[in-house]
């Protein structure tokens, strides 16, 4: 691991310098095992992800089994919730987590310190329930909009989860360390499949349109930039720097069925 580390740092010092203009960003840590960070506040106090208990969520058609991270889930038939999200988003870790595809009908996945498609396989971990959300909220979406471009989809969390800060490229993440976080770039006017290089470039009416689809399909947080001009429930969708380019999607523990 630590091997693996030093070479993702080597190989992606020169890029992350370029890319450090859309570079992965958080949101203010909110809390950890330890106690409340500098920036609580954000974040209201909910269940344990250890404790709560986990409402399945159908399979959308067509989605094949994840890659699960843990050798120890290999063999079974059982397709998905089978994920733990330990500790918290700033202080945590995953276990039979698996990966969200490359690719698919409704998405692209984005590299944002290499700057293309797709996504690091490490960088598109999380739980079974956050992969399978996303990509039954995405097919929702797909479906009212046919002709708009696929979404695009950066960091989740590394296999396993844990600390996914700038050893890994850039700014790195302070939270997106258990599997129930992942980055969304807004949609573009010009349907070209990279993220916004300027606010101005944003399809707004898609871009709301996701944002309402999360929130009320049961997200717990959605994090939009100051200049983006989205909106949402206050509490459940908040203005923070550095997310002009992308939103920043937490699911709790728990998501409804609908
Ligand atoms: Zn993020």
């Amino acid at each position: 691991m630590v091997v693996a580390a030093v070479a993702v740092v080597l190989c992606s010092v020169g890029l992350a310098i370029a890319a450090a203009r859309d570079r992965p960003s958080d949101p203010p840590a909110s809390a950890s095992r330890s106690g409340p960070l500098p920036d609580a506040g954000t974040e209201p106090a909910g269940p344990s992800a250890e404790t709560a208990p986990v409402v399945e969520v159908p399979s959308p058609p067509g989605t094949d089994e994840p890659e699960r991270s843990s050798s120890r889930s290999k063999g079974s038939s059982t397709p998905v919730l089978r994920s733990r999200s330990i500790g918290e988003p700033f202080a945590g870790r995953t276990e039979g987590d698996v990966a969200l595809r490359p690719q698919g009908a409704t998405f692209f996945s984005w590299d944002p310190i290499q700057r293309r498609q797709p996504n690091r396989l490490d960088r598109r971990y999380g739980t079974d329930l956050l992969v399978v959300y996303l990509e039954r909220v995405l097919a929702g979406y797909k479906a009212d909009h046919p002709r708009a471009p696929r979404v695009g989809i950066g960091d989740l969390s590394r296999p396993g989860g844990g600390p996914f800060g700038s050893d890994f490229g850039g700014l790195g993440h302070a939270s997106h360390q258990n599997g129930r976080d992942v980055d969304i770039y807004y949609p573009r006017r010009d349907r070209r499949e990279q993220p916004p290089d300027s606010p101005d470039q944003i399809d707004r009416r898609l871009s709301q349109d996701l944002v309402d689809r999360f929130v009320e399909s049961g997200a717990q947080f959605v994090f939009v930039g100051p200049r983006t001009g989205l909106r949402g429930p206050r509490g459940r969708v908040q203005v923070i720097a550095l997310h002009d380019d992308h939103l920043h999607l937490r699911i709790g523990p728990v998501v409804p069925t609908r």
